[in-house]
């Protein structure tokens, strides 16, 4: 937990969100600006800049949100009638354009046409 951090305070509540899932390891939610029909942020509820701080010991809670995407996206609009596929991004440290400095995941789903704008 940082207290200056954006996705910290929605983890915590003291921001709203649209959250369409919490558990142990993660909180999800619509992103307020949204790129694609789906766009939802995975935010491990540990607080960690980046996917550049990553180390062995987050094994756990990173693989256990890795092997929940596809439901939450699935649940939530992905390609609904098709294979509920989606696109996953992760942004990581200022060349790589990250804005908010709590890892992420972005779920990017819907209608196709949004593909290769991201
Ligand atoms: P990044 O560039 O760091 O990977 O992405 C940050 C994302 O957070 C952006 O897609 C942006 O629209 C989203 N975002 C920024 N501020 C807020 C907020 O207050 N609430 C929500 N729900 N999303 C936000
Ligand atoms: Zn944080």
């Amino acid at each position: 937990m940082s207290d200056h951090c954006l996705f910290c305070k929605i983890v915590g509540g003291a921001i709203p969100a649209k959250i369409v899932h919490e558990d142990e390891d993660c909180v999800v939610f619509h992103d307020i600006a949204p790129a694609a029909p789906v766009h939802l942020l995975v935010v491990p509820r540990h607080h960690i800049i980046s996917l550049q701080e990553v180390n062995p010991t987050d094994a756990g809670w990173l693989g256990r949100i890795m092997a929940l995407l596809p439901k939450i996206a699935l649940e939530n609009g992905c390609n609904p009638g098709h294979d509920g596929g989606f696109r996953l991004m992760v942004n990581s440290g200022i060349e790589g354009g990250q804005e908010v400095n709590h890892l992420h995941f972005h779920i990017l789903g819907g209608k196709r046409p949004w593909q290769g704008r991201t």
